[in-house]
């Protein structure tokens, strides 16, 4: 069966209104919880073949991810799903306000490679969950993963609802050019321009959740040790290949040298180095060779060193860097971190907003005036105040980014409202009719 076929299976299987019925959806997404759990060990293999990534990183950082999800629509799916009263104006009384959430109907989900699971499964759990039917096509470039979720999704679900769809530019761009209800995008701000343009053609609305440099300031009135150990966390994380990875620091200058030391023990304390159970390897050559090239030798302050074989990267700190540096210039993606310094904060903040907007932004802070200045000037998909990337682990904060980082946002209720149309009705007793609505229009109706 090829793509548009099963697309139109699809099609039809939405005219049916089975998926409206909310027993229907929980069982879809009971099954999906099942498959996740009796596959795990096929689901750690395939991770680890593509990243090297352990057991222990694979479960908090993608499956006890969409695990959550599933259960959270599980528990909240029928408040989620009613229709909701809201208040009627005086000129439509008596009468009652609804607003009825229903499924957009076909949607088509594309996956990044950097958390090949959680990327691909956690939108389309949402997208079941308001009674969707979904194609997924996880990113090729983490083929492993991506032939172990067709695999095991293709072979338990009934493709008229959910199926897995292996290919890359090729086969996306041919599945592109058919009409779906919503398209859900994780990847690249270049890529996110060509699905948005192929939508555009259907009228098909979006949600792109894209990248963008983000940017972490520790300021001189926070507790830097503990920015330090929090910001090495989220940096080498999965070796910097985080779309919400800090992505620069900006140090205040007066405490730069010590900020740095602090960055120094944690990266050996937490031993993200190669060989270590917890450093995962950069993706494939290409990423390789592009994050090599952006280690300026002479800014080394730690790491620089790297593997082409193994395709491993130190985790690596540059100082002295500058806003001209080829590293400055592109979301890095990977684990090196360069380290700015400032000498006031408001000049930081205006060299941020003079850039695209971030997808996050984080300040390292205990100074009320300093966060409130952060809050206010910055333009940022979601963040944090003394931490990274923490935020979208709260399921109850909407997760996306803004201009040049995405549009619309997913996770909780806001993964549902998404892949949801709220459709608005009035409804009129048949009693108590306002004259003043109908013609002719004399002057004492008009003076109301
Ligand atoms: P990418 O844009 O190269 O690929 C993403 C998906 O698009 C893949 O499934 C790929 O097959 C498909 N694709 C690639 N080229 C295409 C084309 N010409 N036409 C149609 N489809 C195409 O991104 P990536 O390298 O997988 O991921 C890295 C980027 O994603 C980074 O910028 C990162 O910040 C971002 N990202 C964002 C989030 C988020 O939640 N906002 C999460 C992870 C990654």
């Amino acid at each position: 069966m090829n793509y548009n076929e099963i697309l139109e299976r699809q099609r039809e299987f939405f005219a049916t209104h089975k998926t409206k019925n909310l027993k229907y959806r929980k069982e879809q997404l009971e099954k999906l919880k099942r498959i996740i759990q009796n596959n795990e060990n096929l689901l750690n293999e395939a991770i680890y073949k593509d990243f090297g990534k352990s057991k222990a990183d694979t479960f908090t950082t993608e499956i006890s991810f969409v695990l959550n999800d599933i259960d959270y629509y599980l528990k909240n799916l029928n408040s989620l799903a009613k229709p909701k009263r809201v208040k009627t104006n005086l000129l439509n009384q008596p009468g009652t306000s609804k607003i009825y959430p229903e499924p957009l109907g076909n949607t088509l989900i594309i996956g990044a490679w950097n958390y090949p699971y959680q990327l691909t499964l956690s939108p389309a759990v949402a997208a079941i969950a308001a009674g969707n039917t979904v194609i997924a096509k996880p990113s090729e470039i983490a083929a492993n993963t991506m032939q172990v979720m067709a695999r095991i999704i293709n072979e338990n679900f009934n493709p008229d609802v959910f199926y897995c769809m292996e290919g890359g530019i090729e086969e996306t761009t041919e599945i592109l050019k058919e009409k779906f209800d919503k398209i859900f995008f994780t990847g690249s701000t270049r890529v996110g321009k060509i699905i948005y343009e192929a939508a555009a053609k259907h009228l098909t609305p979006v949600t792109l959740e894209l990248g963008g440099k983000s940017p972490a300031i520790v300021t001189k009135n926070s507790d830097y040790k503990i920015a330090a150990k929090r910001i090495v966390w989220g940096k080498f994380l999965n070796a910097g290949q985080t779309c919400v990875a800090p992505d620069y620091v900006l140090v205040d200058q007066s405490i730069e040298e010590k900020f740095l030391e602090y960055l120094k023990e944690y990266i050996v304390e937490f031993n993200y180095r190669e060989g270590s159970e917890h450093y995962t390897r950069i993706i494939n050559q290409r990423n390789f060779s592009r994050l090599t090239n952006l280690i300026h030798k002479e800014k080394i302050y730690l790491g620089g060193n790297y593997s082409e074989q193994n395709l491993h990267i130190e985790p690596t700190v540059l100082r002295g860097v500058d806003w001209d540096d080829a590293v400055m210039k592109e979301e890095i993606f990977g684990p090196v971190l360069p380290v700015l310094t400032y000498n006031v904060l408001n000049e930081a903040l205006n060299e941020i907003t003079a850039h695209e907007k971030p997808l996050a932004a984080y300040i390292f802070t205990n100074d009320h005036g300093e966060k409130k200045l952060f809050t206010d000037k910055i333009s940022f998909g979601g963040g944090c105040i003394n931490d990274v990337v923490m935020h979208l682990s709260n399921g109850s904060l909407p997760f996306g980014g803004v201009g040049n980082s995405g549009i619309g946002s997913y996770h909780g209720k806001y993964g549902f409202e998404t892949f949801s149309h709220q459709k608005a009705v009035l409804e009129r007793a048949t009693w108590g009719e306002p004259n003043l609505k109908y013609p002719p229009y004399t002057e004492n109706k008009l003076k109301w």
